[in-house]
């Protein structure tokens, strides 16, 4: 083959890329707001914040406005070298942000390695106190906690696991509380310690004092479709974790940065975790970014016994911390925060309405904008589909061929739902609803 640093024009060409499989996509060609176009002028509308990034929308001014500031004073220092004033000043906003005592911030290049810093935090803070024999951190199935090997041993998603479970520690699992498919005659909040219980027969099982600690997304993400919890749960999991010694880490990959109508999920129940891993929204598309946020008296031991022994190249990159400010500046500047939370239920009302035109939807749920609608063979009977049909699959390949934008996750594993995301930029606005709505019921008829 000979070289050429030129690449062929047009996007019929064969691809030199690879992704999951061999189907393609459509070449974007710009994107704006909510809308996205390719290079054949149809227009998308991007539902989903392509996997629940895109928070204020594509293509702000002022976001690029402020990238290229950055990138005209200084496009990268390496952060054993210099301190650069966006990661600074980005890390004192989000400990204001941060709920209770959570101070400390450490940036990383996404949600995988969110995660890992947590874990890998979690463990030095143990071996700083003494607990050498710490070595477990209990999750839940289903979950999603990244796609790195230390990440995905949390994660309970059976398809994304399997492959590589022989080459991983085996972490202890938990059932989600997927309690709106339970037939029991608990009531919410019985239901929501019910499930907390879970984790402290699972602790006990393990022995507690190997126990490092308890890691949960606030709403389920893409593996449980917007799975929000009764109020008890958040409470009783919080006290649990207390009673052991044991942390509980809080994976806001998905719901940080405001998705949920909150710029945290914790706040809805008031609670604080030990240690919080955020990115997706951070900044919002414009840049790979992600952050730990931990409290002093966990990352202070850490620092004063060896140092945190842990790091990327990116961390604190500087062109991607001015991204997350500019991010910031437009959640505050264009009120998204309280958008997510009146167009989020404005929306599910919508949702809802579908719902009784349609015995398939089973279920609508979420907080804010992080939505789902879970599909049934009949809500009447709340019968569920068997996954061979792939619906929620076919439904999002309906919903795309007529321009719609949503999300959805292979569900085959143990889990019982099918169900796909709707979660549009906080920056929606109702008139905006019906290039949603009028897609998805059509979607939904040619599905039946
Ligand atoms: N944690 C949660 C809750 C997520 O939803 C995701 C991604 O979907 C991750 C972690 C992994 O993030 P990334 O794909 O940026 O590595």
């Amino acid at each position: 083959m000979t070289h050429t640093d030129k690449a062929p024009v047009g996007h019929n060409r064969e691809s030199r890329l690879f992704y999951q499989s061999r189907s393609r996509r459509p070449l974007i060609d710009r994107a704006k707001g909510v809308y996205m176009w390719d290079v054949d002028d149809k227009r998308y509308i991007d539902a989903s914040s392509g996997a629940m990034v895109s928070n204020i929308g594509h293509s702000d001014p002022r976001v690029i406005a402020a990238m290229n500031a950055q990138l005209e004073k200084a496009s990268f220092a390496y952060r054993l070298h210099f301190e650069n004033d966006a990661a600074e000043n980005l890390a004192w906003r989000l400990a204001e942000r941060a709920p209770g005592d959570l101070e400390r911030v450490f940036f990383v290049s996404g949600g995988s390695e969110a995660v890992e810093s947590c874990i890998k935090l979690a463990r030095q803070y143990a071996l700083a106190k003494g607990d050498a024999q710490r070595t477990k951190v209990i999750s839940r199935f289903p979950s999603y906690h990244g796609a790195t090997l230390g990440a995905l041993a949390l994660t309970g998603y059976t398809p994304m696991h399997a492959p590589f479970a022989p080459m991983m520690v085996d972490q202890p699992k938990i059932p989600a509380p997927t309690c709106y498919l339970d037939r029991d005659d608990l009531t919410d909040h019985e239901r929501g310690i019910k499930y907390a219980n879970m984790l402290e027969a699972e602790i006990l099982k393990q022995g507690p004092e190997t126990v490092l600690g308890f890691i949960m997304e606030p709403v389920g993400g893409a593996a449980t479709g917007a799975l929000v919890a009764p109020d008890s749960y958040y409470h009783r999991i919080r006290k649990i974790c207390d009673h052991y010694g044991i942390l509980l880490i809080y994976d806001e990959v998905m719901t940080g940065a405001g998705r949920t109508g909150k710029y945290f999920a914790a706040e809805h129940w008031g609670i604080t975790p030990d240690i919080l891993a955020v990115s997706k929204g951070l900044a919002a598309g414009y840049a790979p970014l992600g952050a730990m946020i931990a409290p002093d008296r966990i990352v202070g031991p850490v620092l004063d016994h060896g140092g945190f022994i842990h790091g990327y190249t990116y961390a604190g990159n500087p062109l991607a911390c001015a991204a997350g400010n500019a991010v910031l500046d437009v959640i505050d500047e264009d009120g998204l925060l309280e958008n997510a939370a009146t167009s989020g239920a404005a929306l599910k009302a919508e949702l809802g309405k579908l719902a009784d035109d349609f015995t398939m939807i089973g279920d609508v749920r979420g907080l804010g904008l992080l939505l789902a609608i879970e599909l049934v063979k009949n809500r009447n009977t709340m019968e569920t589909l068997d996954p061979k049909h792939m619906a929620a699959a076919r439904l999002v390949d309906i919903a795309y061929d007529m321009g719609l934008i949503i999300y959805w996750r292979r569900t085959r594993g143990g889990y019982r739902g099918d169900h796909v995301m709707i979660c549009p930029p906080m920056s929606i606005t109702p008139d905006q609803f019906a290039d949603i709505l009028g897609p998805l019921r059509a979607a939904l008829s040619d599905l039946q």
